[in-house]
């Protein structure tokens, strides 16, 4: 089928909840993507941060491919060998000691969520059921983790929203300090805020909502679902503020591709959980976690974290280079290969100028390019992209 005809049929069949681009990605090799009328790109979306081992990794496509000949399901009554084994490399690379596995990131954070709330009924009292959270910040689209996104453009038409959160603004410890209050039980959020426009956590103001949590006895959750896994130069974001959170989720680039969320927890807040208390029929099932075990194996033998790291340096300096040419870009912000250039404009002309001249990227939060490349990509292709980003600017200009 054409890009055009797989866009009509969608057009006709698939419920209307995403504003896309119109084309079809039918192949991928590394981090090149090619639409069904054969153009060829390359990638800096990355399936929005889960490519981070470039499309099609063989490691990953191995394991899949002989998992899916052993056994591709079988119920968590049983224990599931490459679910014990990913369970096992997260722990054994982290601070964290269990963890529990489900199949996308709002339910790595409803897990988190529900985890926090039994611990603080069994640790804190009766009436701890409050979580603040950040503005601008996305934790998924289910009911309760779209409450805790603190966005209401996300929330606008589905009330009644679940009670018990709160937000402050990101990277203001004093309004976080005003909100604790009786009911609190938890802070949750992301050390890297992505959809909200690639905002930074300082170092100073992690280390403070440690030590308030620390002080009133609050749980601290990070979401990492976006930030972690290697994409800001380190294994895991919290890893860049000498502070170790309670719990930790992470889903997208967790099965080089394959969907699979995990939800890590210190073991006394682990503990918390029991027999009963959660569950999730395809969480940790034997394929994903094999894709798993391959992509986060990879992500460690070859080594693309300290690549996110050098590589990611290098891509902010050439379009923190690029953006001094344009009076209409605000900013260059980021941490390794999680990469945004704020605009005081929209940012959708200059996607469509990108992908028209062969590079995919993204916007978020309306003005804020994102930029997030597989971890493993080459000086070369930061180059190619920088110089396709350079002509769209320059268009638009
Ligand atoms: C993408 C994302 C989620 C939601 O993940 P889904 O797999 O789409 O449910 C949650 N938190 C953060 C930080 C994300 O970037």
């Amino acid at each position: 089928m054409s890009n055009h005809e797989i866009m009509e049929l969608g057009k006709k069949y698939v419920m209307n909840t995403y504003g896309r681009l119109p084309f079809a990605l039918v192949r991928g090799q590394g981090a090149r993507v090619w639409d069904a009328d054969g153009n060829q790109y390359l990638d800096f979306v990355g399936g929005l941060a889960v490519n981070s081992l470039g499309h099609c990794h063989p490691r990953v496509a191995e394991a899949v491919a002989r998992q899916a000949k052993e056994l591709i399901h079988c119920s968590n009554l049983y224990w599931i060998e490459p679910q014990v084994r990913l369970a096992q490399l997260l722990v054994e690379n982290s601070d964290m000691d269990k963890v529990f596995f489900c199949n996308s990131g709002a339910e790595a954070n409803e897990g988190a969520i529900k985890l926090a709330r039994k611990y603080a009924k069994l640790h804190l009292g009766e009436n701890r059921f409050e979580i603040i959270t950040m503005r601008l910040s996305f934790h998924g689209r289910t009911l309760a983790t779209l409450t805790a996104t603190g966005q209401e453009k996300f929330q606008k038409g589905f009330t009644p929203l679940p009670e018990g959160f709160r937000y402050v603004p990101f990277n203001d410890l004093e309004a976080l300090a005003e909100a604790i209050g009786p009911n609190t039980c938890a802070v949750m959020l992301e050390p890297v805020q992505g959809e909200g426009g690639v905002n930074v956590a300082g170092v100073e103001y992690l280390q403070g909502v440690n030590d308030l949590c620390r002080r009133h006895g609050l749980l601290l959750i990070f979401d990492e679902v976006q930030c972690g896994l290697g994409r800001t130069g380190k294994l895991f974001a919290y890893q860049h503020y000498g502070v170790v959170p309670d719990i930790i989720t992470l889903a997208k680039a967790l099965g080089g591709g394959v969907p699979i969320g995990a939800m890590m927890a210190t073991g006394a807040v682990a503990a918390a959980f029991q027999p009963g208390d959660h569950a999730s029929t395809f969480g940790g099932n034997p394929l994903a976690t094999a894709a798993g075990v391959a992509a986060l194996g990879a992500m460690l033998d070859e080594g693309l974290v300290d690549n996110a790291r050098e590589v990611g340096q290098y891509l902010r300096e050439r379009i923190t280079e690029l953006a001094s040419r344009h009076d209409f870009v605000k900013e260059v912000r980021g941490l390794g290969l999680l990469v945004g250039m704020e605009l005081f404009r929209e940012g959708g002309p200059v996607v469509t100028a990108c992908q028209q001249r062969g590079l995919l990227i993204n916007c978020t939060n309306g003005n804020v390019l994102r930029f997030l490349p597989p971890l493993n990509i080459s000086r070369e292709d930061v180059d190619e992209a920088v110089a396709i980003l350079a002509e769209a600017l320059q268009d638009l200009a």
